[in-house]
């Protein structure tokens, strides 16, 4: 059985080139398509989560530009055009088949903070329960580079987790993930099935993206590792497959189907492991980071070679390896200002550094999720 067909609960996300037929316009057709494989899914008792890309491509063309622009305040103004444009295509296609639709706009700020994302978290499941179809993108009109979630690949991944999805469908133009770039290498076949997460899934993805969305391969190999952390699993197929959805869901094979592990993160690690940007970065020595991934420890300051960036206590960072591999994250207990006065110390020396002690450790295990 495919994964989608065991599946009750999908996320699925449509590509910026998809939707828009490669930048020319909204493509009703395909909106339509979808909608009605997605309204036969909810008939057999599926729940679907829709992420759609398309804002910026379709405002673009709304405005009469001839290319993307490079401006920030241009591509939030392009967003917040085309992004009416995607809800009344969504809404208009979804009401044929007696559905409604719900617009969400998120951006990673309101993933990282725990309350706005138990909050989301349950503006999701109630729109769900009410048989809603909720169609999201990021809030691009007011994202910065620094809260943004980037690209809809892994925002459709921190959905599937932020809701517990089994599955994520993210529909492109290309037919799946290949052994090496079609285009460029002729010997390079189709991967029907792989290990999301296997690290030899990243090399095969190297590049390929289109010039609309900000997503290539390799965001959706990425993206498929990280649905995997809560044990969904990922198929990456084209959405121009007559009948992608329903075909899936019967069981079909077709594109990349890329499994989970079974092990699944508690929710609150799951939340850590979700932070796509971090407040700032601790670099340990080749001791701590044995600690951390072979012992089961907490963070001690002693491990701590070197703080960068502004974070507060309770924000999240990231430990490097000495090579600059991210190991794990996890909860700060101390500022940076704190954190770099501490650091290389043991934990018995903290009161005289600072003047007081908060914890002896600089991440708690409990606060910390590894990330290998
Ligand atoms: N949020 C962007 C949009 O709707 C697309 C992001 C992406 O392409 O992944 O235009």
């Amino acid at each position: 059985m495919g994964l989608v067909a065991g599946a009750s609960r999908i996320v699925v996300k449509v590509g910026s080139s998809l939707v828009t037929d490669e930048g020319r316009g909204l493509d009703h057709e395909a909106v339509a398509r979808w909608a009605a494989e997605i309204a036969a899914l909810v008939r057999e008792g599926k729940s679907v989560v829709l992420v759609s890309s398309g804002a910026i491509a379709e405002g673009v063309k709304r405005l009469g530009w001839s290319t993307r622009p490079k401006a920030i305040h241009e591509l939030q103004a392009a967003a917040a055009v085309g992004q009416m444009g995607l809800v009344q295509a969504y809404e208009q296609a979804f009401a044929q088949h007696g559905l409604r639709t719900a617009q969400v706009l998120l951006t990673h700020d309101d993933l990282a903070d725990r309350r706005r994302y138990l909050n989301a978290r349950s503006t999701l499941l109630t729109l769900i329960g009410l048989g809603v179809i909720p169609v999201i993108n990021e809030n691009d009109t007011v994202t910065t580079d620094e809260i943004r979630v980037g690209d809809n690949d892994t925002l459709g991944a921190l959905v599937t987790n932020l809701i517990e999805a089994d599955a994520l469908v993210l529909l492109t133009d290309q037919v799946g993930l290949y052994t090496a770039d079609p285009r460029r290498d002729p010997e390079a076949t189709l991967v029907r099935s792989a290990r999301a997460g296997d690290p030899a899934l990243e090399r095969m993805a190297g590049g390929a993206g289109s010039a609309l969305g900000r997503g290539g391969m390799l965001t959706k190999i990425l993206a498929a590792k990280r649905a995997a952390r809560s044990g969904a699993g990922t198929v990456i197929a084209s959405g121009r497959e007559s009948d992608v959805l329903t075909r899936l869901a019967a069981g079909e094979a077709i594109g990349t189907e890329l499994v989970a592990e079974r092990q699944t993160l508690a929710a609150r690690k799951q939340w850590l492991a979700d932070h796509v940007q971090l407040a700032g970065r601790l670099t340990l020595d080749a001791g701590a980071v044995r600690a951390l991934t072979k012992e089961g420890k907490s963070l001690l300051p002693i491990g701590v070679v070197a703080v960068d960036g502004a974070f507060q206590r309770g924000e999240v960072v990231g430990c490097f390896s000495p090579e600059g591999a991210e190991v794990a994250r996890g909860l700060v207990n101390y500022d940076a200002a704190e954190a770099a006065k501490i650091m290389r110390r043991p934990s018995a020396e903290i009161e005289a550094v600072l003047g007081y002690v908060d914890e002896p450790e600089l991440i708690h295990r409990d606060n910390l999720v590894l990330l290998a």
